[in-house]
């Protein structure tokens, strides 16, 4: 990944609120409070804006390779009546498909809501070495809410996590959803 760091520069802020103890090693630049991730965070909230303009929960994420978006997805789970069309789901087999790759190794995966069970399963499947997100999710967060299978040493891969950024953001938008499903009677 310090070919990415080193072209990311120093710009941009982190208010990292958590980071998944022992997760990985090496090269940990991202961790620095001037690392960018609100520029990419803000791209993944745009996808959630598209999800929200669609009538879908508004969760966005992108993927990011030696510092160029390779993956941008928003959740369609209505428009694809799939059960599996999380954003993260989308823009892992975008990023395969643009490195030629399953093994999405120097990714980082940038997600507005705190990735579910099978999205973490395919984050360990993938090898992503981060995964930066924007709010938890308390009814299915699996990397540090519920379970943190992210960082699970019994399993054959292991990932750095940062939650909490552009954490406000990315709630504002999903209570902004949920609100106006309620005003709709659809929730
Ligand atoms: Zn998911």
């Amino acid at each position: 990944m310090s070919d990415a760091d080193q072209e990311l520069g120093d710009e941009g802020r982190l208010r990292p609120q958590e980071a998944s103890p022992g997760a990985g090693s090496g090269d940990d630049s991202y961790l620095h409070p001037l690392f960018p991730h609100d520029v990419y965070m803000r791209q993944a909230l745009a996808e959630a804006e598209a999800a929200f303009d669609e009538d879908e929960v508004p969760v966005g994420a992108v993927i990011v390779h030696q510092g160029r978006i390779i993956a941008a997805a928003h959740n369609q789970r209505e428009t694809l009546q799939d059960p599996t069309a999380h954003a993260e789901m989308i823009a892992i087999t975008q990023a395969a498909e643009s490195l030629g790759s399953w093994r999405l190794i120097d990714c980082l995966l940038y997600v507005t809501l705190e990735p579910c069970p099978m999205c973490a399963g395919a984050i360990v499947q993938a090898r992503i070495p981060v995964v930066i997100y924007g709010t938890t999710d308390p009814k299915g967060g699996a990397c540090h809410t519920l379970y943190q299978i992210t960082s699970d040493t019994r399993l054959n891969h292991q990932c750095q996590v940062l939650g909490g950024v552009m954490r406000d953001e990315s709630k504002a938008i999903l209570q902004r959803f949920f609100a106006k499903q309620r005003a709709l009677g659809k929730k």
